[in-house]
């Protein structure tokens, strides 16, 4: 068979197949800890299963808009108004799939050849396949340690070319867990009024951050700044809801109107009862967000100690959001995907390897898991470093 030329231009997600691998490995019995998929291990909260069902109960069982329930666009726009400062409403907003589906959504309706796309480096996994998909190119920026792992405002203006047509931002980041600061946004948000870009602001960790790190909307900064911001988040990752496909897009009306014809032909609307148990997420009290950013904050901290008093391994940048650290391997002479691999075979201890990220001398590891897998790990971690010497 003869595929479209599109599928060779992607690799598949390797956040994907090693979490597919970890949990085949797991049904087949064998006591895998895995630091894997980036996936809250809670349970949905109790009051936004009850929505889902009470939906259910009700009858929203059928096709609605394919730019999502009215109730729950509304309950979005607010959130925007009040939690990011920025001015949206119900017409602003498209309820996707999930953060990811929002993002693919969004370059579909942007992007087309010639475009360029500005991805700062470590990157989230899909953001270059996306727009590969779309036909564009993605313009990767080299990021170090030394600045956090955080675009300059000086590399961003360098990147610009007359193709350029947006830059993804990512703040809180995964897979490096840094947060930009409100001054660093700001900065950011000038070089992409001055350089007359778009900007999509990736929120999906906005809640997750630690030892007083705060968020700023990138649209927020300015209103020459929101005109050209696109943000996308969900409800996955503060609600523990990953399985649940709710995100959302928010921007422009004509870019929504867009993405809403793209999803009429493809998707349509997303699951009627889970955008009921997305509205109860929002409107009801948020307790279980800080429960659960606690309990990740207390698993960083052990994660992290760890991971340092290893020889060889290093987590240079302290990480003030998601639940991830991004670690640094070079010392052990293996690319990211030998030492995956080697660790899962020879230790059962499942994590994903930098080169998904762009970053070929680190590995990522989320620590979205419980106490007892964070010791258990770790301990076959020392072991497995231990084994390479
Ligand atoms: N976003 C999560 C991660 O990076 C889930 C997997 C995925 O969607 O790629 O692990």
């Amino acid at each position: 068979m003869k595929l479209a030329a599109r599928v060779d231009r992607v690799t598949p997600s390797l956040t994907l197949s090693v979490t597919a691998k970890a949990l085949g490995m797991k049904a087949e019995g064998i006591d895998v800890c895995s630091f894997s998929a980036g996936e809250p291990d809670f349970d949905t909260p109790a009051h936004i299963k009850a929505a889902a069902q009470q939906a259910l109960d009700e009858g929203k069982t059928r096709y609605g808009p394919a730019a999502g329930e009215p109730l729950l666009r509304e309950a979005i726009a607010r959130k925007l108004q009040q939690d990011n400062q920025l001015n949206y409403t119900a017409e602003n907003v498209i309820v996707t799939n999930g953060g990811k589906h929002s993002l693919y959504n969004m370059m579909m309706a942007l992007i087309e050849p010639g475009d360029e796309v500005i991805i700062p480096v470590p990157y989230w996994v899909s953001y270059p396949e996306m727009v590969k998909l779309a036909g564009g190119t993605p313009v990767l920026v080299q990021t170090t340690a030394a600045t956090g792992y955080k675009i300059t405002p000086a590399q961003l203006r360098q990147a610009v070319t007359p193709q350029t047509k947006l830059f993804v931002l990512n703040s809180p980041s995964n897979p490096t867990g840094m947060v930009y600061t409100p001054a660093e946004i700001s900065a950011l948000a000038e070089v992409v009024v001055e350089q007359d870009i778009l900007v999509v602001s990736d929120e999906i960790y906005e809640k997750i951050l630690y030892q007083g790190a705060e968020h700023l909307s990138i649209g927020a900064v300015s209103h020459e700044a929101f005109v050209r911001t696109i943000v996308s988040n969900g409800f996955a990752k503060a609600y523990s809801m990953t399985g649940w496909r709710v995100g959302y897009l928010a921007g422009a009306v004509e870019l929504i109107k867009a993405c809403s014809k793209l999803q009429g032909h493809s998707t349509s609307n997303v699951c009627t009862f889970a955008q009921y148990g997305a509205i109860a997420a929002l409107s009801e009290s948020q307790d279980c967000v800080e429960r659960m950013r606690l309990a990740f904050s207390q698993r960083r901290e052990v994660m992290l100690e760890r991971i340092n008093a290893i020889p060889g391994l290093s987590c240079v940048v302290k990480p003030t959001g998601a639940f991830y650290l991004f670690v640094d391997i070079s010392k052990t002479g293996l690319n990211s995907r030998e030492f995956s691999n080697s660790l899962l075979e020879s230790q059962q201890v499942a994590v994903i390897p930098g080169i998904a990220f762009g970053a070929d001398d680190h590995i990522r590891l989320s620590y979205a898991t419980d106490m007892t897998t964070i010791e258990k790990g770790m301990d076959r971690l020392e072991k497995f470093m231990r084994s390479l010497k």
